[in-house]
């Protein structure tokens, strides 16, 4: 049996193709998985569980139907989607996780993560980062008009990738310290995110410790997906 781990499909109604190999990945995999973990940034932006975006409802259903099969599907907040909330959770059947998620998998422990927390040389994103995750915040966003929260997500969407264009990559990458702290703070030698769009397979010595960091991509022009079997997780593209 397989779990499945992706993120940072960037779903999008502009992008059609990318829900559409979204939708057959779940027919033809997830519905046979054991679980389905999706580690952030499933949607291009989210402005509260309130949106009747066809497109997303159109996502939502068929994230419905899997777990009504009875596979588990855990979510896990990333920067484009942080505002997905308790009546997602309860439409969808998901269940959500906290930013870091210790996963116990056939005896072994993966901390599980989106990865932009590990982004710290980006002071100006984790500026935006702490405000924008501050319970606060959210509730006074929630109480604005939906299009002036859609709004806002433009302005915000805009604003990220100006920014991204000024940035060097090293800085838009994980910070090599962040993750070594990550993984003595959660006690695991392995880690698997996304956001950086960057999949790779990452071995690393921490402490004097082997340590391995898996990165998902994403999914605009293939699928990203980890697979894990009896023989550990093994990364691989999806073609489309
Ligand atoms: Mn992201």
């Amino acid at each position: 049996m397989t779990t499945l781990f992706i993120s940072d499909l960037h779903l999008d109604a502009g992008r059609p193709e990318i829900a559409e190999q979204f939708l057959e990945f779940l027919k033809v995999e997830a519905e046979s998985a054991d679980a389905l973990y999706i580690l952030g940034d499933l949607f291009e932006s989210w402005v509260g569980d309130d949106d009747p975006n066809a497109h997303y409802a159109q996502v939502k259903a068929a994230i419905r139907k899997l777990t009504d099969l009875g596979i588990p599907v855990y979510f896990m907040h990333g920067n484009r989607d942080f505002m997905i909330g308790d009546d997602f959770a309860a439409d969808t059947g998901v269940k959500l996780l906290p930013e870091y998620y210790v996963l116990d998998i056939h005896g072994t422990q993966v901390l599980l993560t989106h990865g932009d927390a590990l982004c710290t040389d980006d002071l100006e994103y984790q500026a935006m980062r702490t405000m924008t995750r501050n319970p606060e915040w959210q509730m006074m966003m929630m109480q604005k008009p939906l299009a002036e929260r859609q709004a806002f997500a433009a302005q915000a969407r805009a604003a990220s990738i100006a920014h991204g264009k000024t940035i060097d990559d090293d800085i838009s990458d994980v910070n090599a310290d962040a993750v070594d702290a990550s993984f003595r703070e959660h006690d695991v030698s392995l880690m698997l995110h996304g956001h950086t769009h960057r999949p790779a397979v990452h071995r690393l010595l921490v402490d004097g410790k082997d340590a391995k960091r898996i990165v998902l991509g994403d999914w605009y022009t293939q699928g990203s997906v980890v697979r894990w079997e009896d023989d550990g997780p093994i990364l691989s593209a999806i073609e489309r």
